[in-house]
């Protein structure tokens, strides 16, 4: 337990810091993402008790799991994995919040399935360093997928979000990081959007995020130690 409250004021020191070097104004507070993927709703609730209340999951199943046995109603569940496209009534119907919306066919059916009051949180996953391997809109295709996206009624598009090429220099991180930023915001003007969110930021680099706008930083490993399975 007091390794959970170390890691945990550990992580908020360092986003403090890092808040502070930034200049950023106050306005535009970084949210911690708690990443609880292969941990158990036991460390989850270590970490509620101490306030903690957005996690992010990767895999549906063992999320799904998670999310009906709690008994912490008021937590935020985001979804980050990789989405399979019979997958998302489930995650329209668990989670108020999806970062990794990579299809246009994606977004359609999360806007068509999502049955609650408001409307479903959405990010764009981003495949900023251009891997071919990775999945997420191409800063080439993303204007036009947004022309149709913008018109989905049940979701609210929030922001961006990247996954950049693993990179140990912080020089090398800051990049793609405001690559992503400049994107979001020359996407806002073109489309007159309100688009706050830049969902950017893991263990190992969540200090260039911070420094270059992150609004959401999504961090597992430093905060939960090495994933359990
Ligand atoms: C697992 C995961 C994270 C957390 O990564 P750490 O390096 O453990 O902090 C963040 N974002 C996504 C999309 C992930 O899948």
């Amino acid at each position: 337990m007091s390794n959970t409250r170390n890691r945990f004021d550990h992580i908020n020191h360092r986003i403090q810091q890092a808040f502070n070097n930034s200049g950023r104004s106050l306005s535009k507070p970084v949210t911690l993402l708690a990443v609880s993927k292969h941990h158990s709703l036991e460390k989850i609730q270590a970490f509620y008790d101490l306030g903690q209340r957005d996690f992010g999951e990767s895999y549906l199943q063992e999320a799904i799991k998670k999310i009906n046995q709690s008994t912490c109603s008021d937590i935020i569940w985001h979804f980050i994995g990789p989405i399979q496209s019979n997958k998302t009534k489930e995650i329209a119907q668990h989670f108020q919040w999806v970062h990794s919306v990579d299809r246009i066919k994606i977004a359609r059916r999360l806007s068509a399935q999502y049955t609650g009051t408001s409307k479903l949180n959405i990010c764009l996953q981003i495949n900023i360093s251009q891997e071919p391997q990775k999945s997420g809109f191409s800063t080439n295709e993303i204007a036009s997928a947004l022309e149709e996206i913008i018109q989905l009624p049940n979701l609210n598009l929030r922001g961006l979000m990247s996954i950049p090429k693993p990179s140990n220099d912080f020089t090398q991180q800051s990049l793609a990081f405001h690559q992503l930023r400049e994107l979001m915001e020359q996407l806002n003007k073109q489309f007159a959007l309100n688009m706050d969110t830049l969902s950017m930021g893991m263990s190992g680099d969540l200090e260039a995020a911070i420094s270059e706008g992150a609004t959401i930083i999504r961090v597992g490993t430093a905060l939960f130690g090495p994933r359990e399975s």
